[in-house]
């Protein structure tokens, strides 16, 4: 069966009827419709008699077997978040159905070829994202608190994940399924705007940013609106205005697509009358770079400090959370530069800013890679995610490319475990 990229997106369109009502998609993970949705896909992955399987934490896994056990694998996610879009995460796997009926059709791969179906991507449920991919790659490491989860309500996370045959203390058994991973693909639609804004169809995502994120709380002195002069007051939100526009710069300053945002401040006592005693301010700071991120979080810390000064403030960081940024396989970023260019003459190389599955695979030691295919207006996790047809056709085209490419490398003995 030769590739028929119009046949993902005819597929793509069967979904949305299938699991989607007026208000978007309702994949969330662990609910019937999202059940529906891997039953459907059961039926599409048949015709290749890829032999399916769902390992311990319920990840659904289609294996074609090649003459070698070392496997190429292509992931993707059919959950999606309430009121989702069309796209997110099932283009992934629906695209890897297309290049596996195209690979069937080819006779024995000299390697296995596996599609993996993520189990809930996005989190929506629970709260907490990438649940089968951080399973399989072993650094889940929550498991108490993810016992403690409730659903909206009152489900608890155990109790949903066994109404779908999963066992949490169990999950991580799938950490055995990576064992034979020589390699990891995935094709996601970009959710941002840059490469509409740069008018092209696809780029190679090279690795996933870091993230600082710290609650900054300013105290100063609640006084009277009417009263206080204002070379008296004490304003704790004047330390958080003046940073929240400082990062800004300092994201400007470092560049290469570093981003810092303040998402909200919080004042007490919070009323009209008064100045600001205490403002709580949230900061996200993200970068490719982990020296280069440590240099923002430093440089805000210092402005933090300079305006603590200047207002008669006090400031107070505490951390959130964080992560280190993910680099994908120089390698791997190298094939789908070619694929692109074979199906649509220009590429760009550009960071994710959300994490995906492909993070998980990458940090577990598989070398990883990801394409991004173009958003319209940006925008995803809503029933306005769209992207132009032609554009859809040209990633499922892109991702048989960079399939075809990896798999001549993993019979040639690239990928993990080298000397396998
Ligand atoms: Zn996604």
């Amino acid at each position: 069966m030769p590739l028929e990229p119009s046949r993902t997106v005819a597929e793509l369109e069967e979904l949305r009827e299938l699991t989607g009502n007026e208000d978007g998609a309702q994949r969330v993970a662990w609910t019937e419709t999202w059940e529906r949705a891997r039953e459907w896909l059961r039926g599409k992955a048949a015709e290749t008699e890829a032999t399916e399987t769902i390992d311990a934490a319920g990840n659904q896994w289609f294996t074609l077997a090649g003459s070698s056990d070392r496997a190429l694998v292509i992931g993707g996610h059919i959950d999606s978040v309430p009121n989702g879009g069309w796209l997110d995460g099932c283009l992934n796997v629906l695209a890897g159905v297309e290049v596996l009926r195209r690979i069937a059709a080819d006779g024995k791969p000299a390697v296995t070829v596996r599609l993996v179906n993520w189990a809930d991507e996005e989190g929506a449920r629970f709260g907490r994202s990438l649940f089968g991919s951080s399973a399989a790659a072993g650094s889940m490491a929550d498991q108490d608190e993810l016992r403690q989860l409730v659903d909206a309500g009152g489900v608890a996370l155990p109790d949903a994940l066994a109404d779908h045959g999963v066992d949490l203390d169990r999950a991580l058994d799938a950490n055995a399924e990576l064992d034979s991973a020589a390699a990891y693909l995935e094709l996601h639609i970009e959710q941002g705007p840059v490469l509409e804004s740069l008018g092209l169809p696809l780029g190679v995502v090279v690795g996933t940013f870091g993230v600082e994120r710290h609650r900054i709380t300013w105290r100063g002195q609640a006084a009277h609106a009417g009263s206080t002069p204002m070379d008296q007051r004490r304003d704790a939100l004047a330390g958080a205005a003046k940073l929240a526009l400082e990062i800004r710069d300092i994201a400007r300053r470092t560049g290469g697509g570093a981003v810092c945002t303040s998402g909200n401040v919080v004042c007490r006592p919070g009323i009209v009358t008064s100045v600001v005693e205490t403002a709580e301010q949230l900061l996200d700071q993200r970068d490719l770079n982990p020296h280069r991120l440590a240099a923002m979080l430093a440089e805000a810390k210092a402005a933090s400090e300079r305006f603590a000064g200047e207002e008669r403030i006090e400031v107070e960081w505490e951390k959130i959370w964080s992560i280190e940024p993910i680099l994908f396989d120089d390698t791997l970023v190298g094939f789908a530069e070619e694929a692109i260019a074979e199906v649509a003459g220009s590429t760009h190389r550009l960071p994710s800013g959300p994490l995906h599955d492909a993070a998980e695979v990458s940090r577990a030691g598989v070398p990883t890679v990801m394409l991004f295919v173009q958003s319209l207006r940006g925008l995803s996790h809503t029933k306005l995610e769209d992207t132009k047809k032609e554009h859809l056709e040209l990633s499922v085209g892109a991702l048989d490319r960079l399939a075809s490419k990896t798999l001549d490398w993993v019979a040639d003995g690239g990928g993990r475990p080298a000397d396998a």
